[in-house]
């Protein structure tokens, strides 16, 4: 293991000896990292690494795996109760008085839900954090339920998790898995990985992977067709649990966890947007995610008031960006990410208003939130803005490039000042935000997500906007070509098109070559016809959240946007008929 200043040892357990590796200060609150299957404790090297500097990290080869030793006869050596006698083992060893705090992936998290809801471990676990691998009792209930009433949605959902667990049965089969492993899918499985789960290599899997996967076989077989024929009645869980669920997972729907709240009464969730090796891919994630729990249950009570806003558990603890956070529909989106548990950084040329953002958002139970000032139109202003973010904050897990400002008036009536104003900040505002804020998403390997606040201009076309909706038609082409460069990156891009939404932009919006009392005028005008139709920024911010949870490419937001965009693919000839009469911003 090529981790910094391990520490190895090994503990004597039930007729095996576990191979067990400590990191870190022993003073401080010990967390234990159980892997999965086809595993060893090698899995978690990226995270314990980041762990290691707030706390005791031990991390133990499951018997059979790595260099732990194999049960004999293996046929019975793997069941939970024995997983369970080596895990209070390892504790006793490595904590001798203190509950540890658990965290198991895939297998590892099983034999967690083992550890976290049976009577012999209470009080040796603090807390337990759980990702991508169920509690085969839940498991079995979560089956019988769905049999006893069968709606078509639960018979679906139990076809589609059938469908998931193919290789449960395969595993079942005799000899044939441990064949397959010790031969040719052993010898390709850092390929598959990589082609499927985008895990790349770095010393990982290690060489013990085909005798690991051979004996990790029996953990399937040891366990699963008795727990799920019979589940226990009494699995509930005795410390808080933090489930954290990819929602791109191969082998596990998320469906799994509905009403886990029954079994787990201090239950945290977290969703990502991954597939199912987050420990090798999203570690930065998992490891800020372990960091708060543990702290906020080493402390005696939760750190934030827990996030109720829609979405929280996909945005939760997120580090999210929006420009223009200082007023309109950049304020509403930087509250509701908030409101959803995101870490928040409101940017704007108005440092004001910026920080009133921020200051509103800490109020608003997002403790972690920031004000920054920047020219999203000014390139060095910008790479300055993104090294800070980067140093201070971390990686930015949603952008958003929503600043920007109006402009009216006739294509002869626009000189070319008022062109390069709006193009600046309009699109290369847009441009700044993605090539530097994108970039660091891209380099960090851990996904993400870009919206562009384009608007229905974007495909209206207008006589009396052209600078603004050609700025705004660049905003939604450059969405959808970068959308395809990143899609292999796992970076979602969206162009949210706004129609009229009631917001200050009427007050602050030019009119092409009039005098300043005409100027008054019409913007007089416009604030009194957005008022009107009075179309709030704060529904925009909630299509923004749910685009960004789906993926969605392009969204249009009003009913106005949405019937124009219709028109644009289906009936061009009509838009450009209402392109020329006289439209308002
Ligand atoms: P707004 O005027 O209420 O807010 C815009 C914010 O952006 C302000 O706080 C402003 O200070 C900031 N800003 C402007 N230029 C900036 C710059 N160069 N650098 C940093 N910050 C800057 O406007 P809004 O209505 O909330 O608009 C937000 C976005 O939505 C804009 O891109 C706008 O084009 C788009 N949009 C608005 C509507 C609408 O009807 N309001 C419709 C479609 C699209």
């Amino acid at each position: 293991m090529t981790l910094q200043g391990a520490r190895e040892r090994r503990v004597a357990t039930g007729g095996v000896e576990l191979c067990v590796v400590e990191l870190g200060d022993t003073a401080r609150p010990t967390v234990v990292l159980v892997h999965g299957y086809p595993d060893s404790k090698e899995v978690w090297s990226e995270v314990a690494e980041r762990l290691a500097g707030h706390f005791h990290v031990v991390l133990y080869d499951v018997r059979g795996h790595g260099r732990s030793t194999a049960p004999r006869p293996l046929r019975g050596g793997f069941t939970l109760e024995k997983l369970t006698d080596d895990f209070l083992a390892v504790v006793d060893a490595v904590s001798p008085d203190r509950p540890v705090h658990l965290v198991g992936h895939d297998w590892g998290s099983v034999q967690g839900w083992e550890f976290a809801t049976v009577g012999r471990a209470e009080g040796r676990i603090a807390s337990f954090t759980s990702m991508s691998g169920p509690s085969l009792d839940h498991f079995g209930h979560w089956i019988n339920g769905r049999l006893r009433r069968p709606t078509p949605r639960r018979l679906a959902q139990l076809l589609g998790q059938g469908a998931k667990s193919w290789y449960v049965y395969a595993l079942h089969t005799p000899a044939l898995p441990e064949l397959a492993w010790r031969g040719p899918l052993g010898r390709r499985w850092p390929r598959i990985l990589e082609r499927l789960e985008k895990v790349s290599g770095d010393g990982y899997p290690t060489a013990s992977l085909p005798s690991d996967a051979a004996h990790g076989a029996w953990l399937y077989r040891d366990n699963v067709r008795a727990r799920l024929r019979r589940p226990r009645e009494d699995a509930y869980a005795h410390t808080p649990v933090q489930l954290i669920t990819p929602l791109g997972d191969a082998f596990l729907s998320e469906r799994l966890y509905d009403g886990l709240e029954h079994w787990v009464p201090r239950l945290t969730r977290r969703t990502l947007d991954a597939r199912h090796w987050i420990p090798r891919t999203r570690p930065d994630r998992l490891a800020a995610w372990i960091t708060e729990f543990v702290t906020s249950v080493e402390d005696g009570r939760p750190k934030r008031a827990p996030a109720t806003g829609k979405h929280a558990d996909r945005f939760g603890g997120q580090l999210v960006l929006v420009t223009g956070a200082g007023s309109g529909i950049g304020r509403a989106t930087a509250y509701a990410f908030a409101a959803a548990g995101a870490r928040v950084v409101a940017v704007d040329r108005d440092a004001a208003s910026a920080a009133t953002t921020a200051e509103v958002a800490r109020l608003m139970g997002a403790p972690e939130s920031w004000a920054e000032t920047a020219d999203v139109s000014d390139g060095p202003v910008m790479e300055k803005l993104a090294a800070k973010v980067a140093a201070e904050y971390g990686v930015v897990d949603v952008l958003v490039n929503n600043a920007g400002i109006g402009l009216a008036g006739s294509f002869f009536d626009t000189t070319p000042e008022d062109w390069k104003e709006v193009l600046d900040v309009n699109l290369w505002g847009v441009i700044h935000g993605c090539r530097l804020f994108g970039r660091q998403m891209a380099e960090r390997g851990q996904g993400g997500h870009i919206v562009n606040v384009a608007s229905a201009a974007a495909y209206q076309p207008s006589k009396a906007l052209p600078a603004y909706s050609t700025s705004k038609a660049a905003v939604l082409m450059l969405s959808e070509c970068l959308r395809a460069e990143l899609a292999g990156q796992d970076i979602g891009v969206t162009a949210i098109c706004p129609g009229f939404i009631n917001t200050p932009i009427t007050s602050t919006a030019r009119f092409a070559a009039v005098d300043a009392e005409e100027q008054e005028r019409l913007r007089k005008r416009s604030a009194r016809w957005y008022g009107r139709r009075n179309y709030p920024a704060e529904k925009v911010a909630d299509a923004i959240l749910r685009a960004v949870v789906r993926g969605d490419a392009v969204v249009p937001v009003t009913p106005e946007a949405r019937g124009t965009y219709l028109l644009a693919r289906f009936a061009p000839r009509a838009l450009r008929r209402l392109a020329r009469v006289e439209p308002r911003l």
